[in-house]
């Protein structure tokens, strides 16, 4: 069976046992403040476990692209050295939101593996949740039982809390789950070792491959479990892997999901799968992390030095770095392997396909730039080894090189233990655990249980139509970060608020309480589905009637530049072409920013027609035309723009000004003319391919033009003239460069006098000519003096002294043969005058200056030096 009629079977099965097939979510969360990406296919349900709001479909199953590489879920050290761990992989799934449970969840997972895809039952074992003393649970009878029907109980398997009860997170809903896992040994060994003694006992041919979990608790803040109203079914079964079975071979990297892929690295590198571990390990990690790369890319994560754009960008460090050490690649070959994944994949995931080319751009820079780092890495390694003592590099010094500069600490070692040294692996992970836990306390939120008010009514957006309204709390929760200290976050029955989304941020505003109190509302972000407000404080009477008041004037602003940021989304589609793709935007009050993908430098004239194109749709007034409620459908057909990497519902809300039409969920101006004008502030790279427009409208665009007027008052002040200021500029850079030479040619004279004055004064001692004397040169020309001066009069010895600028300068010069016969030091001499002039210098033997704070002394230094060669 090939993976797709696998995937595809999946899918059949479950729409035939009455469930409704959803797509993918992202894999890159952008609005979730919990979570960076989708680790397990229940994530886009989260709303519907959490009782938040109420699914549509009793039953769904899908497919879900899943990155398990950062927070609970992180597989990432171990992808690559086992054949069966993924950074990218997918999850098939069924869900139950408050309708069959445990019974039929056993069954059909049964059915589906041992007469669709015909699965020996023999090879499959079971897990049981046995209980947990700690959370006063007992064995999960009811499971147990179910499976005991239909499989002998030599199969099932009773685990513990660390593998039969899964949970999202430290809190929320969570429950116990039984594994299905698949022995895909050979017979001989089947009958040595029996498998059950192997489950869970990370061997690579004994894998767990399906995890049916039943939400029936709630994980509270203080680790208690409560049980839910009403009891859930979510199960995920790793592709991959239901592939490496059905195909009849013993690793995941065997499947066809996956040759394709190694074929091309074998193409790449001239090695042979296969034929050394260590290489192989290399290969898989490599054939693995392109998948994720490429994917985050195509969701419009581009790699970034900080949040999901870090962890992207690690694991591509990551597949660099197995390429350049064990496979010996040392120029960028990652983004060639982005034609065969989407040749493969590209049909499936059309996002891939319609990005390739940027996808290609952006892993091949990030490549380029990554093995300057590491040659860099190397140099500096050099240094710290030359500095080292004894054999055992300072694990701190490591440190260093891998959270400064990126250099890996894995590649560190390697080079050590080549060229005989070690590596004091306590110290450098002392520094990381140090490291870790100042960024983890900086960024750890502490959450209360919710605290619920009113329990009825799901929440009510109201913000598209008012920036005021009458709201009743439902439920607050007390929260505390390092940075931020103690907040509430409020949940009301409906809501004036705008939370933070689609790039605009949250809106800010007040509430007022009856007793003439206000409470402050300082940001509003979405979470699970609920529109969550952040206070300082609670109001004191929780029960009361509120009235929620959006900040009017920020919310003015903020929609100016949103609808800003489509008409430039369409500006830019118009003048530079519809390869233009949305990659991020941020709509604040001040500014708007916009990425997009893009090959080359906007010249000038680009930015004006862009900003033209802008404008003009300004002063036409365009009105909005809002559509709330449209089908996906519907909205495609009328030539909406849809962003990749984000989710939508089948029901959309279209924003259209004219030919403008994107889905959008923002706050918006009525008229376009409402946005007065727009003015490009910059435009630059980001990353390659992808520039990034910042820009601002109305008030900003005002304040802007007067600064850069005041400017212009200014220089025109300066200029003392009334004429044009760029003229008078030119007329001054002219004279300038005009007075420069004369200056030099003047300099040159005074030297020259200089020169030809010394020469005569130059006293002829017995074997020697002395001179010491004060001039007016500064420290370079004195310099330049003396060496000239050495060159046309052999046993000179000359000393100099000059006021500069309040300061005392002394240079000392000494013919090098004088220098050598009388056994004069010329840094020893201005060391010892330094003392005159309250300073101190030195330098070579045959010239040396000194610097002093007291000019005073000048004469006396002149004077005292003949003792000192005497
Ligand atoms: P394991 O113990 O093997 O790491 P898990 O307990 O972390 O698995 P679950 O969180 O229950 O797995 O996920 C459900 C299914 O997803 C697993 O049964 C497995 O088939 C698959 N899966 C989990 N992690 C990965 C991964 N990193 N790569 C590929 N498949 C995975
Ligand atoms: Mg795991």
């Amino acid at each position: 069976m090939t993976s797709s009629e696998i995937r595809e079977n999946f899918l059949a099965f479950f729409k035939g046992k009455d469930h409704t097939i959803v797509p993918s979510a992202p894999m890159v969360i952008k609005d979730d403040p919990t979570l960076m990406f989708t680790n397990a296919g229940m994530n886009q349900f989260k709303e519907y476990f959490l009782g938040n709001s109420k699914s549509k479909y009793p039953r769904i199953a899908d497919t879900q692209k899943c990155l398990r590489v950062s927070g609970k879920h992180n597989d990432l050290e171990e992808v690559g050295k086992d054949t069966y761990h993924h950074t990218m992989f997918e999850m098939l799934g069924n869900w139950s939101f408050g309708d069959y449970f445990k019974k039929e969840a056993i069954a059909w997972a049964w059915e589906l593996l041992t007469e669709v895809y015909k699965i020996d039952k023999d090879s499959l074992y079971v897990s049981v949740f046995e209980g947990s003393e700690e959370d006063e649970l007992e064995l999960d009878k009811e499971a147990y039982d179910l499976w005991k029907a239909i499989v002998p109980e030599d199969r099932i398997i009773l685990g513990s809390k660390k593998d039969n009860f899964w949970e999202m997170g430290d809190q929320g809903p969570c429950g116990p789950c039984s594994e299905i896992h698949v022995d895909l040994r050979s017979a001989e060994e089947k009958s040595k070792v029996p498998g059950a003694g192997l489950v869970n006992q990370d061997h690579p041919e004994v894998v767990e491959i399906w995890n049916l979990v039943f939400i029936q608790y709630n994980r509270k803040a203080d680790g208690r479990l409560e049980s839910l109203p009403e009891k859930h079914v979510d199960t995920g079964m790793g592709f991959e892997r239901l592939c490496m079975a059905l195909q009849g071979v013993k690793s995941n990297y065997d499947t066809d999901v996956f040759q394709p892929i190694l074929k091309e690295v074998e193409n790449i590198t001239g090695e042979h799968y296969g034929s050394d571990p260590q290489k192989d390990i290399a290969m898989r990690v490599v054939a693995d992390h392109i998948r994720a790369v490429a994917f985050s890319i195509a969701d419009g994560q581009l790699p970034s030095n900080n949040g999901a754009g870090y962890v992207i960008r690690r694991i591509l460090r990551r597949a660099v770095r197995y390429g350049f050490t064990f496979l010996e690649i040392h120029e960028p070959f990652m983004y060639r392997l982005v034609k065969v994944l989407v040749a493969h994949m590209g049909a499936a995931f059309p996002e891939l396909k319609k990005q390739a080319v940027l996808i290609e751009n952006v892993i091949r820079e990030e490549e380029h730039s990554f093995l300057k780092t590491l040659e860099q890495g190397l140099i500096l390694l050099d240094e710290v080894i030359a500095k080292t003592k004894g054999k055992e590099v300072d694990g701190q010094k490591a440190f260093e090189l891998y959270d400064t500069f990126g250099f890996p600490i894995d590649l560190t070692s390697l080079i050590l233990s080549e060229k005989g040294y070690t590596l004091d692996e306590a110290g450098f992970e002392k520094a990381m655990q140090e490291q870790k836990s100042r960024s983890r306390s900086a960024s750890e939120v502490a959450k209360d249980d919710w605290q619920v008010v009113h329990s009825d009514g799901e929440q009510e957006f109201l913000g598209y139509d008012q920036l005021r309204a009458e709201v009743r709390l439902l439920k607050y929760r007390k929260i505390s970060t390092k940075k931020e200290g103690t907040q509430f976050q409020l949940v009301f029955d409906k809501t004036p608020f705008y939370p933070e989304g689609g790039g605009q941020v949250g809106d800010k505003g007040y509430l007022e309480v009856p007793n003439g109190d206000v409470v402050y509302i300082l940001d509003t972000k979405k979470e699970n589905n609920e529109i969550v407000h952040y206070a300082k404080n609670l109001p004191k009477h929780l029960n009361d009637s509120l009235t929620a008041v959006v900040d009017a004037e920020l919310r003015v602003k903020i929609a100016r530049n949103h609808s800003a940021t489509h008409l430039l989304h369409q500006a830019l589609r118009q003048v530079l072409g519809s390869h233009v793709e949305q990659k991020g935007s941020a709509v604040h009050a001040g500014h708007l920013r916009f990425d997009f993908s893009h090959f080359a430098k906007m010249s000038r004239e680009e930015l004006d027609k862009v900003e033209d194109f802008v404008n003009e749709r300004i002063h036409e007034q365009i009105p909005l035309q809002e559509n709330r409620r449209v089908s996906m459908k519907e909205a495609m057909k009328e030539g909406a723009i849809a962003l990749f990497g984000e989710k939508y519902g089948e029901q959309v809300r279209t924003i259209r000004f004219g030919d403008s039409i994107e889905l959008c969920g923002g706050t918006h101006v009525q008229n376009t003319a409402e946005i007065w004008h727009f003015k490009i502030v910059s435009e630059g790279a980001i990353a390659a391919g992808v520039r990034r427009i910042e820009a601002i409208t109305s008030d900003a665009v005002r304040e802007y033009f007067q600064e850069k007027e005041g400017q212009l008052d200014e220089i025109k002040a300066r200029l003392k003239s009334s004429g044009d200021p760029v003229k008078a500029i030119e007329n001054l850079m002219e004279e300038n460069t005009q007075l420069k030479k004369e200056i030099e040619a003047l300099q040159k004279d005074k030297a020259s006098g200089l020169k030809s004055e010394i020469k005569k004064e130059l006293e002829s001692l017995a074997d020697y000519k002395f001179l010491s004397k004060e001039v007016d040169l500064d420290a370079g020309a004195m310099k330049d003096l003396s060496f000239e001066l050495g060159q046309e009069e052999e046993n000179l010895f000359l000393l100099l002294g000059a006021e500069k600028d309040g300061k005392a300068l002394l240079s000392c010069y000494i013919s090098k043969d004088l220098a050598a016969s009388k056994g004069w030091n010329a840094g020893q001499i201005v060391r010892e005058l330094g003392k005159y002039i309250q300073g101190g210098g030195g330098g070579q033997p045959f010239f040396a200056t000194a610097g002093g704070k007291h000019p005073g002394g000048i004469k006396e230094a002149l004077e005292k030096v003949r003792t000192l060669i005497s």
